[in-house]
């Protein structure tokens, strides 16, 4: 990114390496839809040459002195979200936001990202991950961000046996929250999208009804389909800022709404008084950024090593070569009807 609106190459040095951090080569990469508002809603406000991406699986080139359980030329799992794990707000339980709100996001934020020919990881005994051995890339490289901020959205809204839970926008994102919530048990899935693919993969994925926000208001089509009764959960992994009008309408008393759609634009969203109970209607809303880390990373993997995930299958364009990341970013910004998610692999 040189600026807002504005992407190109730049020549940067190699980053340093402090004791416990490690310096990486990508293997695959992808772009993000985050990238996507980065660049060019501003969301994050001004950033100039800084470098994207933050989604990626790497090889190890050097590690600082003090790294106990990784070694150059070790394949790795690399997590979008890099905490310090010794920070306060780790012992909080919040170490997304150690460093400050949203500090746990370095990579295309605070500092340079991955679509470079090296990239630093801080913390790389807390970060990274060995990536097991015969994984496709495609899954290994959805492990960085899809796969954890989906199931961040399903951990939000707290999804429990037999709820009825609405997916609000099924992208790569709110596909891996149908998934996270058929494994958590839910009992109706209603997905919110209108793409074919992503419909086809939703169902694939586990939902059991489809919304399509392009044929009438999203209210009206869930009261429909639930009696009048709205929904115990939902997750919101798309839509605008009205999203959470319609969200806080069709959301039960007691019910739990999981964000986390990056809202890029606009200074405030909408709560509906009337249906959030005059401010006494027991509606929760929890917007947060995935946690990131090893541990995670792991865990995600052995999902996807189980077969109880699969989301390479969200992977529709593949490209070869670090170079073609542009185009790879390009498709993202401009959402072509059969893109999910494009992956560039390096070597
Ligand atoms: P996509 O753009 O691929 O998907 C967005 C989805 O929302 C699509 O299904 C789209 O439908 C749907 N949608 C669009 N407009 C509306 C609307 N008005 N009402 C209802 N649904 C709508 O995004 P991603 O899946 O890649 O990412 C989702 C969000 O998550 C992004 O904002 C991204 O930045 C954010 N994100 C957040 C992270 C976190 O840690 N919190 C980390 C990574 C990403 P259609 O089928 O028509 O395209
Ligand atoms: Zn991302």
């Amino acid at each position: 990114m040189l600026s807002i609106d504005q992407v190109g190459w730049i020549e940067k040095e190699i980053p340093e390496i402090g004791p416990y951090d490690a310096l990486c080569r990508p293997i695959a990469l992808a772009p993000c839809t985050s990238d996507i508002h980065t660049v060019y809603s501003g969301a994050i406000g001004d950033r100039h040459n800084m470098i994207l991406g933050h989604e990626a699986v790497g090889e190890v080139v050097k590690v600082g002195s003090l790294v106990k359980d990784f070694k150059v030329n070790d394949k790795v799992l690399v997590s979008a979200i890099t905490p310090d794990w010794n920070s306060l707000a780790a012992q909080e339980s919040y170490a997304m936001h150690s460093g400050g709100m949203l500090g746990g996001w370095k990579f295309s934020n605070f500092k340079d990202g991955v679509f470079a020919e090296y990239f630093h990881v801080n913390d790389a005994d807390g970060n990274l991950a060995h990536l097991p051995e015969g994984m496709d890339l495609g899954a290994a490289c959805m492990i960085s961000d899809m796969v954890p901020t989906g199931f961040c959205g399903v951990e939000l809204a707290d999804i429990n046996f037999g709820d009825n839970v609405a997916v609000i926008g099924i992208g790569p994102v709110g596909l891996m929250a149908v998934a996270g919530a058929a494994i958590r048990g839910a009992a109706n899935i209603y997905a919110v999208g209108s793409r074919q693919n992503c419909i086809e993969l939703a169902k694939e994925f586990g939902a059991t009804e489809i919304i399509n926000y392009k044929q009438g208001d999203i209210v009206n089509q869930i009261f429909e389909k639930t009696n009048g009764q709205g929904v115990d959960r939902i997750v919101i992994a798309g839509g605008n800022n009205d999203t959470f009008e319609q969200a806080v309408k069709i959301l039960k008393p007691g019910g739990k709404i999981g964000n986390v759609n990056y809202l890029g634009e606009g200074d405030y969203i909408k709560i509906p008084r009337v249906e959030w109970g005059c401010g006494m209607g027991h509606k929760q809303i929890v917007g947060g950024l995935m946690p990131g880390g090893r541990l995670r990373s792991e865990k995600l993997a052995r999902l996807v090593q189980t077969g109880r995930i699969h989301p390479e299958k969200m992977v529709t364009h593949v490209f070869h070569g670090l170079d073609k990341v542009e185009d790879a970013l390009m498709l993202m910004k401009n959402k072509p009807q059969d893109l999910i998610k494009p992956l560039v692999l390096v070597d």
